[in-house]
């Protein structure tokens, strides 16, 4: 165990007989007890509703849910705490976009842009929208190692694109996508960078002003914090001019019989009784990233990349996917002749925890003529330890399969 993971409750336990080596952080993060504790503290001494009471509890909930909001605004320095809108993960924040900005704007001959590559949830929303608009959904070509070459991308950007959409980092092939590349070719024509940060903004230094992105998605269960919480960045331009997304209670100004007024920024965007706790969470979770230090996170999670490309490389037989290089802390592979959910159950059996299937990305499984895979994701709780404890395992499921399938 590494200093941080003492940190971690869950992970000092024994899965089928064996020490719990958790490697599916890129589902979903593990939480420290000072995430777990600032989510009790609120429900035992603070849980009010927000924004509404004069009484001490309801102050003491909306500076939770506000500071928070605050902390968040300085991790991935937006200009102002009117850009960041709570929402309840990146796929709500990537449909808030959709459906309030590019369906909203874009017309026949327009065209939207993103790579093959996409989680789902950065590509159904966008789907939706071109039909619903008569927009075009176009695809940039990846090089064979799943990265993106800047040129063939520039060839592809005009007039016509009004929006492109990426994942900062890939949840499949690991790769670092260059977001502030083409935050420019965008902005050349007029267009919008939308970024799904699931998988980098847990991981890495995310600065929305240094890479000018427009809209910017997360989700707090996959940075230490709790799930049902996330966030959608907005530049304050264009988020003023949307409509918004839900209607109700929390999100108006005035309300008349036959017509009614929305707040300002961004509780604009925060219709009904938020999920206070998983802010106040959320909140903690920052915390706790910000005193290891985003710089560090980064660093250990990319020497883990490198030490498992390694060690996985060397086991005969296993095919990993994704660059060789410049990539953060997750590796998806395959192990000839064993389908991914055997090599996951196996694993299993020996404490070690794993994801299999298509990984919400089924076009990109077809982009690597796959059905599915296995993927292995790491976070500042794993150390070398973990990796050979993986790569351990991997030898008993070849031996396994050999034995049954020799
Ligand atoms: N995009 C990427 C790249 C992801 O990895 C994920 C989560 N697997 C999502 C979007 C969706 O995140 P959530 O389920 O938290 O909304």
């Amino acid at each position: 165990m590494n200093r941080y993971a003492k940190d971690f409750p869950i992970l000092k336990q024994e899965v089928n007989g064996n020490p719990l080596v958790y490697l599916d952080s890129s589902a979903t993060s593990q939480k420290p007890f000072q995430v777990i504790e600032a989510v009790e503290q609120y429900y035992k001494e603070n849980n009010s509703n927000v924004h509404r009471g004069v009484h001490t509890l309801g102050t003491r909930a909306t500076d939770g849910y506000e500071g928070a909001r605050e902390k968040i605004r300085r991790f991935i320095n937006a200009g102002s705490v009117k850009e960041i809108i709570y929402t309840r993960g990146t796929t709500t924040a990537l449909n808030i976009v959709a459906a309030c900005y590019a369906r909203a704007r874009l017309q026949e001959g327009d065209e939207i842009l993103i790579s093959p590559s996409e989680h789902h949830s950065n590509l159904i929303p966008w789907q939706q929208a071109a039909r619903a608009t008569g927009a075009e959904l176009k695809y940039f070509t990846l090089e064979p190692d799943g990265t993106l070459d800047l040129d063939k991308a520039k060839a592809m950007i005009n007039e016509r694109t009004k929006l492109v959409s990426v994942a900062q980092v890939s949840n499949v092939l690991g790769t670092i996508f260059p977001v502030k590349e083409l935050a420019e070719m965008v902005h050349r024509y007029n267009g919008v960078l939308v970024v799904d940060g699931a998988q980098s903004v847990p991981h890495m230094k995310v600065d929305v002003q240094e890479l000018d992105c427009d809209f910017l998605a997360f989700s707090g269960h996959k940075m230490a914090g709790p799930t049902g919480i996330g966030v959608l960045y907005g530049k304050e331009s264009l988020l003023d001019e949307m409509e918004p997304f839900e209607y109700g209670g929390e999100m108006i100004d005035t309300v008349d019989l036959y017509e009614s007024t929305w707040k300002e920024l961004p509780w604009k965007f925060e219709g009904g009784t938020p999920n206070i706790a998983g802010a106040v969470g959320l909140g903690a979770a920052i915390d706790y990233l910000e005193t290891v230090g985003m710089d560090e996170v980064d660093a250990h999670d990319r020497h883990l990349a490198a030490y498992a490309l390694e060690k996985m490389g060397e086991v005969e037989g296993v095919t990993i996917y994704g660059p060789s290089t410049n990539r953060t802390g997750l590796i998806t592979f395959n192990v000839d002749g064993v389908h991914p959910h055997d090599v996951a159950t196996v694993l299993d059996a020996e404490g070690i925890a794993i994801r299999a299937g298509h990984h919400c990305c089924q076009p990109l499984m077809r982009w690597l003529d796959v059905s599915a895979t296995a993927r292995a994701s790491f976070y500042l709780y794993n150390d070398e330890a973990d990796i050979d404890r993986l790569v351990q395992g991997l030898q008993k499921t070849k031996e396994y399969f050999g034995n049954v399938l020799g």
